[in-house]
């Protein structure tokens, strides 16, 4: 990272110019990171690709053909906080590269979230990778050229955005199969020997029950050869093959250039508990970050606001205070308009200590208004509100 020990010199704050901060991504992360720092009268440049904000959990509506891929890419208008609308070019923990220069700041917040590994599949048209909004786009074309056969929802590996998302996809695409009475049967392989492992047993019990009923089949601890899936084919690495017609592929997740150096030996970035880094001064936190929860919204606001008040605690602004443990909602569609939900609480604390507590609730149409709330609460969220 050039130029960081010039730039700490910045990072004392004088008594006569208010402190800045520079946030680098407008996911569920950084705009709750920006948001209370806004909140606390710090000077917040929120950097942003393009400006703009995607909201992650619309992407299996985009892969289903029910909604455009622009209903869940929006501009960025927020009071307060000075957009800035390029990519970041390389952080440390007194600055952002920005087209070439250094930008100077007290902290820099980074939540980049993950990035899909490419080429995880072939070019042959009969795989996929698609996990964010922009690679579900072409999906819905791939999924009405299968009139009949097997579509495969393949999970490349562990750990990756939403755990129960892909189970809902399945569903949702066999329903759809079943309804119009297509010869299209659904599979789903999961490197895991049991779905949502790390969550205990009823979490994975539900989406099996469910999957089931869908007529969705699981091929669990199935870790595809990831050399066999770039050239579209669908095979266990240890040999055991699934004759697929389309593989819908949730891909291998890694992290993002600007956290390369930092990242352990997964995708995720180690940080201490108020989410600094090993670089003193730059927080990661949200997806990027190397937390005991699963890769989900609710966590990734949680650590937005966790960092936000260990910054404000750094500058001399607020007192320490205990950081809350996160809510974790996340929506399952089951086809027909249904959908179930798994909360996780963590009322003893972060896991391996404490153990979540996991509700189940659904498959009902009243949980799919819920989900739909969650895109309104979005749409404000980047307008600052
Ligand atoms: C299919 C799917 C369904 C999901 N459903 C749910 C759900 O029901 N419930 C739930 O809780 N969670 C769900 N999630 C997970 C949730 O969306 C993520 O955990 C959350 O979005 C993570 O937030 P983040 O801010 O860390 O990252 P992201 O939301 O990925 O945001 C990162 C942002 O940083 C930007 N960025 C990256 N690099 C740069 C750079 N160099 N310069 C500037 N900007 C940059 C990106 O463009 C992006 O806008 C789902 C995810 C997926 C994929």
């Amino acid at each position: 990272m050039p130029g960081a020990s010039q730039l700490r010199d910045h990072r004392a704050v004088s008594p006569h110019r208010s402190p800045s901060v520079l946030v680098v991504g407008a996911g569920e992360a950084g705009l709750a990171a920006a948001l209370r720092l806004r909140s606390a009268g710090i000077r917040v440049r929120l950097v942003a690709d393009q400006g703009r904000a995607s909201y992650l959990p619309g992407t299996v509506d985009v892969m289903l053909g029910e909604a455009g891929a622009t209903r869940f890419q929006q501009r960025l208008a927020l009071d307060g906080i000075e957009v800035v609308a390029a990519p970041a070019e390389a952080v440390s923990g007194s600055g952002v590269r920005i087209d070439g220069s250094w930008v100077a700041a007290d902290a820099v917040v980074a939540a980049p979230g993950l990035i899909l590994e490419p080429g995880s599949v072939g070019p042959n048209g009969r795989g996929v990778g698609c996990w964010d909004i922009a690679t579900a786009r072409e999906v819905p074309a791939l999924i009405a050229g299968v009139a009949k056969g097997v579509v495969a929802v393949v999970i490349a590996s562990l750990p990756y955005r939403c755990p129960p998302a892909p189970y809902g996809l399945a569903m949702r695409l066999a329903q759809r199969a079943r309804s119009r009475g297509a010869g299209v049967r659904v599979v789903l392989t999961t490197p895991e020997p049991h779905p949502l492992a790390a969550l205990g047993s009823a979490p994975g019990d539900f989406l099996l029950a469910a999957s089931a009923r869908a007529g969705v089949e699981i091929r669990l601890s199935f870790s595809p050869d990831l050399q066999a899936l770039r050239h579209g084919q669908v095979m266990a690495a240890d040999g055991r093959p699934l004759a697929a017609d389309l593989a819908l592929v949730v891909p291998s997740h890694r992290p993002s250039p600007l956290l390369e150096e930092l990242a352990g030996p997964g995708p995720l970035v180690p940080v201490g508990a108020g989410f600094e880094s090993a670089e003193p001064g730059l927080f990661v936190i949200g997806d990027a970050a190397a937390t005991p929860y699963p890769r989900a919204a609710g966590a990734a606001t949680a650590s937005g606001a966790a960092a936000a008040e260990t910054v404000l605690v750094r500058l001399g602004l607020a007192p320490v205070s205990a950081l809350p443990s996160p809510q974790l909602d996340c929506y399952v569609g089951h086809g027909s308009g249904r959908f179930s939900r798994l909360r996780l609480r963590y009322p003893d604390g972060p896991p391996p200590e404490g153990r979540p507590e996991v509700e189940v609730s659904g498959p009902s149409e009243e949980l799919r208004t819920e989900f739909a709330s969650g895109f309104r609460h979005w749409r404000q969220l980047r307008r600052g509100r």
